[in-house]
């Protein structure tokens, strides 16, 4: 342990200093002038002369403080050395950790490069560059804990009736082989019948992916049965049923269109949005010219939109093909471009556009795991090949994958409670501070 020389100025951190110096033998100290260094200077690396002290070098950094460290001189061949300074290195390293993994967490929430940096020159100022570098540096050298052996499990419920009697039915359905899992029939389905359920039925020790729909509150049971070993996905086709029903059955051209362009976000929907786009302008003449004029109008419109979605639906059956689901990217993209004109839209389509939000992490964790279920419809495989292409396309985007990895990496647990706080790590400077 360095020997601490204690002044009326350091005395106050010998606790502090004692800690930074504790990986330092007997033979250093750390003078009342705050120099570090050997008590008796080392022998001349060149010559083997006994070297003599001879004043010191100053490692500097911005806000944090100046560390003095010790040189050395041979008197014999005039070699001039200096003290290892690797306390100060990991005193830095300790600070810009955390400030790392405050900017690594920011990004983890989609925050911009931008908001990082005028978030930092509140804490520690750096610029856009140095964040982004830093972050980036960070997440290639974490590791992914590797997932094996995730089941990919569908589970739902029905609720049908014996006699006068409710009944619930709870089924656990296996994605890869199709099986049922396990199918129950309750009285009632509280949150206590579904824990028992699946712990009956699944192994809660393995890492699993679960499909359910959009409307009860399952992630409670879920992580009480699961922990941190559970992914829970909402069906992208219940989200899709619920947006059509968020719209009344006599729409307006102008509605159809918006309510087009919500299903869009996940499957690609272009040719139908196509089609509404170019009767936007004729819908606003004829509602000009009489209500009459445009109920004839609409119903015909209406009339043949249909038929050509019909079509649309058809020709896919016969060349069966699903939808085309949309990569996270654009998925991404389309909702963030409906997101910004929201306060254009009526109060059920504002109240969809923010439940998305809210669910975003559970409607698409699918694009995250590899060959996961995006639907609770386990006939139709829309994980099928032709979505391999887009997962290469998402490799090619620098963003994608840092979410992609970011993601894996919250899901393994590897955020948890950081070790130290920024102050823990700033109070170490303390002695050092530049005061000047
Ligand atoms: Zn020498």
């Amino acid at each position: 342990m360095t020997e601490m020389q204690l002044s009326l100025i350091n005395f106050p951190y010998r606790e502090t200093l004692s800690t930074i110096f504790q990986d330092y033998s007997n033979d250093f100290e750390f003078t009342a002038s705050g120099i570090f260094r050997k008590i008796v200077p080392p022998l001349c690396p060149e010559c083997g002369y006994p070297m003599s002290h001879n004043g010191f070098n100053t490692c500097q950094k911005g806000l944090l403080g100046e560390a003095n460290v010790g040189k050395y001189l041979c008197g014999a061949c005039g070699k001039s050395t200096q003290e290892d300074r690797d306390f100060w290195i990991k005193l830095k390293a300790n600070f810009f950790g955390i400030i790392t993994g405050i900017c690594t967490r920011l990004r983890l929430n989609h925050v911009s490069y931008e908001v990082i940096e005028s978030i930092m020159s509140h804490l520690y100022p750096r610029d856009k560059d140095t964040i982004q570098n830093m972050v980036q540096c960070a997440i290639e050298d974490m590791e992914v804990p590797l997932v094996k052996n995730i089941q990919f499990v569908h589970y739902d419920e029905q609720h049908p009736k014996a006699g006068r009697n409710q009944k619930y039915r709870l089924t656990l359905l296996d994605s890869v082989t199709r099986q049922v899992i396990a199918e129950e029939l309750f009285d009632s389905k509280d949150a206590d019948t579904i824990e028992g359920f699946l712990r009956r039925n699944l192994d809660t020790q393995k890492q699993i992916f679960i499909v359910t729909d959009l409307y009860r509150g399952y992630s409670d049971v879920f992580k009480r049965v699961f922990g941190n070993k559970v992914i829970h996905q909402f069906c992208l086709l219940h989200l899709n049923k619920l947006i059509v029903n968020d719209f009344p059955r006599k729409t307006s051209i102008e509605q159809e269109l918006v309510k087009y362009r919500l299903l869009n976000i996940f499957y690609n929907r272009e040719p139908e949005i196509e089609y509404l786009s170019c009767l936007i302008e004729e819908e606003k003449t004829m509602k000009q010219i009489s209500s009459r004029e445009y109920k004839s109008w609409i119903g015909e419109a209406k009339n043949l939109f249909h038929k050509f979605v019909r079509d649309l639906e058809l020709k896919r059956r016969r060349e069966n093909k699903n939808l085309v689901q949309r990569d996270y990217h654009d998925a991404l993209n389309n909702f963030k471009c409906l997101k910004r004109e929201s306060d254009s839209f009526n109060i059920s389509v504002r109240k969809r556009l923010a439940r998305i939000e809210e669910l975003w992490p559970n409607l698409t964790a699918f694009y995250f795991v590899d060959n996961a279920p995006a639907t609770n419809n386990p006939i139709e495989n829309y994980y099928s090949t032709s979505l391999k292409t887009h997962r290469k396309k998402q490799l090619e985007e620098l963003g994608i994958n840092e979410q992609m990895k970011l993601s894996a990496l919250k899901r393994a647990g590897v955020f948890g409670k950081p070790q130290k706080t920024l102050l823990e790590a700033f109070f170490m400077f303390i002695p050092f501070l530049d005061t000047g």
